[in-house]
């Protein structure tokens, strides 16, 4: 049996097989180019990804295995910095303007061929080396999509890290638990684990990947983040037994579908749902979902190839509206860029793409793509009870623009006479640091704000998301972001709006009572989180 320690980020035991996630390497396929000064910048940007992912193992290796073994991830460090290396994929990209996998592609094919016809056997091992390095740098300019070994059992899917775009085209009906090497706890793996009722373990480290292989028995236990890989009899007894006691308690939970929301002393909260897309309804009807407080419309575009239409996006929409039987459903515009990266948008590539064109950014700068949207969100509204959510938003001007597209989408609507709901809310997210300081005057103009913890903590802490390694710097429940939600339900109750939390910290449970004394109305969760979010507003007696 071998043990690894790494951070549960949703409670829950599960036992099986591992499945190891298999990434195809970037497509190399010659592809020409006019911006050869672009396609450097994305080369570079890649090469600073692998040669952080190398120190990363270096430092590693280091401590626990010892120089010797370190040394050959220096190597590797050394050859990206290579310059003939370097020169030949550049010159390239320079004179016959081709893409830069292409180029890495073909001056690893070139050097490692030279180093294998080499007399010396030093230099011929470094044949191998070279290609390791290539398609490390070509996984890192964007890589294809994996799969999980095609198996019938359900497994537990192990991973350096999953993007959006791979969380996205997974059979998750086969995921049994998430297992990665890397990975924050904000992460969308976190969120997708969440959101699907099964654990998730990240950060259990670079040997974690050595370690095991396809098939291996594994228990794993998200709530102390222990991941057993060949259990011994006593461990795979006991942590049988716990995820059986879990299961159970779990569904003695469903005895309060049904049950309203509310207080001991009589305070109504709405506990709503958050959803990427119509597939997702079934969860949340068998949860008791009140309504959806976040839909991400994002993950729409994520699924697609190209860009979905106006008649797509509506479909969607309309389909969930129906679905929700007038219920409360707010639709976020989409949320692109920083982690969440379609090709099909070529976005430049960003130093810090977290704080770049991403979001509201993007559709104020793009307007076809916003319009599209708008219209589809529009036509879809006659269809139920719509709210409209802008993310990222930041300033008065952002939401003034806004309304400006919003102003125009509905009188070509009105031109055209397609209807739409007089009643649509519009709402923003609050999730930049900016718009809760300034919430008291974003409030009177929009209907209702809805608390983004995840970004919110991101931009507040100065810690980037997706960045595994300053998981200690991460205080979720840190007072200056839990201080400035409270200014922004102070800034909408005084205007007479309501707001939501729908990041990941509403269904934490051990803040529940400290929202809800804040004033906060709803709380929107992923959907098998209904219930244990009811079952602690039941407990609470705001009276005292
Ligand atoms: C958030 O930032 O808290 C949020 C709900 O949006 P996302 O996680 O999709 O960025
Ligand atoms: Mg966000």
């Amino acid at each position: 049996m071998i043990k690894f320690v790494g951070k549960g980020v949703y409670g829950a035991v599960a036992i099986g097989k591992i499945a190891v996630f298999k990434r195809q390497t970037a497509n190399a396929d010659k592809v020409q180019i006019s911006d050869t000064e672009a396609e450097k910048a994305r080369l570079q940007v890649a090469k600073d990804m692998a040669t952080e992912q190398l120190q990363y193992i270096y430092e590693k290796a280091l401590a626990e295995v010892g120089e010797e073994e370190a040394a050959i991830f220096e190597v590797h460090m050394m050859m990206l910095e290579d310059e003939d290396f370097n020169d030949a994929i550049n010159d390239m990209i320079d004179s016959e303007k081709v893409n830069a996998e292409y180029a890495v592609a073909s001056a690893r094919d070139q050097f490692a061929a030279q180093f294998a016809s080499m007399d010396d056997s030093y230099f011929q091992a470094r044949a191998a080396d070279i290609k390791d390095i290539s398609n490390r740098l070509l996984n890192c300019l964007g890589g294809g999509i994996g799969s999980a070994e095609a198996t019938d059992d359900k497994v537990i899917l192990c991973s350096d890290d999953l993007a959006p775009s791979e969380t996205v085209s997974l059979d998750k009906s086969k995921v049994l638990a998430f297992a990665t090497a890397f990975g924050s706890s904000n992460s969308h793996t976190a969120i997708l684990a969440r959101n699907m009722n099964i654990p998730a373990i990240i950060g259990l480290g670079e040997e974690f990947l050595v370690k095991i292989s396809d098939g291996d028995m594994c228990c794993v236990d998200g709530y102390t983040g222990e991941v057993f890989v060949d259990p011994d009899e006593d461990t795979l007894a006991r942590l049988t037994k716990k995820r059986d006691e879990d299961l159970e308690k779990k569904s003695k939970l469903k005895e309060l579908i049904g049950k309203d929301n509310v207080t001991m002393d009589g305070t109504k909260i709405k506990v709503f749902c958050n959803i990427g897309g119509p597939k997702n309804i079934p969860e949340v009807k068998e949860n008791d979902g009140g309504g959806i407080g976040l839909f991400r419309s994002e993950f729409l575009y994520l699924e697609n190839s190209d860009y979905p239409s106006e008649e797509q996006q509506f479909e969607a929409y309309k389909n969930v509206l129906e679905a929700m039987e007038g219920k409360t459903v707010v639709i976020r515009t989409l949320d692109i860029g920083a982690d969440k990266k379609v090709d099909y948008f070529k976005l430049d590539e960003e130093e810090n793409p977290a704080m770049g064109l991403r979001a509201i950014r993007i559709c104020l700068t793009r307007p076809k793509i916003f319009k599209t949207q708008l219209r589809a969100l529009y036509r879809a509204s006659v269809y139920g009870n719509l709210g409209i959510m802008f993310p990222m938003i930041t300033s008065e001007s952002e939401i003034s623009e806004i309304m400006g597209f919003c102003d125009i989408v509905k009188a070509e609507l009105d031109a055209e006479g397609i209807p739409y709901s007089p009643d649509i809310e519009h709402g923003i997210m609050i999730e930049t640091p900016a718009a809760a300081v300034i919430a008291d005057r974003l409030a009177p103009m929009v209907d209702f704000f809805s608390v983004g913890t995840n970004d919110l903590t991101q931009y507040t802490l100065a810690c980037d998301r997706q960045n595994s390694k300053i998981e200690k710097f991460v205080d979720t429940h840190h007072e200056a972001v839990l201080r400035l939600i409270e200014m922004a339900a102070k800034a909408a109750h005084d205007n007479g709006k309501w707001i939501g939390i729908c990041g990941e910290l509403g269904a934490d449970t051990t803040l529940t009572e400290r929202f809800l004394r804040m004033g906060i109305d709803e709380l929107s969760v992923s959907p098998p989180a209904v219930l244990k979010v009811r079952d602690a507003v039941r407990n609470i007696d705001l009276t005292k």
